[in-house]
C-alpha cells in the first residue's frame, strides 16, 4: 500500500473509533491532512472547537497563526502533513489524559511509520511528551534531537504565543531555523540510509519507545 492508501484506511478507522472516552465528545474526528509523502510532519494535541466542527486540524486561531509561521519558513500547508496526538476532540479543550493519548497513540504511531518524514515538528507540550518524559519546553524548544532515526524539533504550540504575546517572537524565530534544520535532517538520512528505511520495523515492532529519545551530538 502506498502511505496515502495507508494514511486513508487509518482516517476510516479513526472516524469510527471507540478506542477511549474521547469517542463521546467528538463531532467529527480530525486525522489529520496533508500531503501523505511530505517530509516533514506536525504534531499539535488535539481538535479544538473548529476543528472539530470541520474534521480538520488546525482551522482556528491558532492555525492561522500556524499558516503564518510556515509561510515564513517557506512551507504551505499542502506540502506539510498535520495531525495530533489525539484524534478527537477533549471536553472543553482540557488536556487529553495519558489513557487517551495510549488509546490514540495506535494512529499515531502508524501515520509516522506510514508517512517516514525526515523531521517531526511536536507543537506544545503534550505532543512533545511523546518524544520526552520531563523535559521543560521553556529550555528544548526549537533545539532539534534524533528519535528513531528522525529528527524532533520541539516547538511552542502557536496557541500559547497567541495567549502570551511574549512568545511571539520566540516561536517565529523557532520556526525561522526551520529550513536549514529540515536539510540537515534530508542530507543525514540520505547520508545514512539505514536511518530513512526504518519505517516498516518500526510497524512490525511493538510501540516504540521513544522515551528513550537521545540528545545526539550532531547540532
Ligand atoms: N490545537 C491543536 O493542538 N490542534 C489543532 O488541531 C487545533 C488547535
Ligand atoms: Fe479513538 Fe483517538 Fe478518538 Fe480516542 S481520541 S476515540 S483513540 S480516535
Amino acid at each position: 500500500m502506498t502511505s496515502e492508501e495507508i494514511l486513508n484506511e487509518i482516517a476510516q478507522q479513526v472516524a469510527v473509533c471507540t478506542r477511549c472516552k474521547l469517542q463521546h465528545s467528538r463531532k467529527n474526528t480530525v486525522p489529520g491532512s496533508g500531503n501523505p509523502f511530505s517530509s516533514v510532519m506536525f504534531i499539535g494535541e488535539g481538535p479544538g472547537f473548529h476543528e472539530n466542527e470541520q474534521g480538520l486540524p488546525f482551522v482556528g486561531a491558532a492555525g492561522q497563526f500556524l499558516d503564518e509561521l510556515l509561510s515564513q519558513a517557506g512551507l504551505s500547508r499542502e506540502e506539510v502533513f498535520i495531525t495530533n496526538v489525539v484524534k478527537c476532540r477533549p471536553p472543553g479543550n482540557r488536556d487529553p489524559q495519558p489513557e487517551e493519548l495510549e488509546a490514540c497513540r495506535y494512529y499515531l504511531d502508524r501515520q509516522i511509520a506510514a508517512i517516514n518524514p525526515d523531521v517531526i515538528i511536536t507543537l506544545g507540550r503534550i505532543s512533545m511528551g511523546y518524544y520526552i518524559n520531563n523535559g521543560k519546553i521553556s529550555g528544548i524548544h526549537g533545539k532539534p534531537f534524533w528519535s528513531n532515526n528522525r529528527m524532533i524539533i520541539p516547538m511552542f504550540h502557536p496557541a500559547a504565543a497567541l495567549h502570551q504575546p511574549s512568545l511571539r517572537d520566540v516561536v517565529k524565530d523557532d520556526f525561522a531555523k526551520l529550513p536549514d534544520f529540515i536539510q540537515k535532517a534530508k542530507d543525514t538520512r540520505k547520508q545514512n540510509p539505514e536511518l530513512a528505511s526504518q519505517s516498516q520495523t518500526e510497524l512490525d515492532e511493538d510501540v516504540p519507545d521513544d522515551s528513550t529519545a537521545e540528545q545526539l551530538s550532531l547540532f
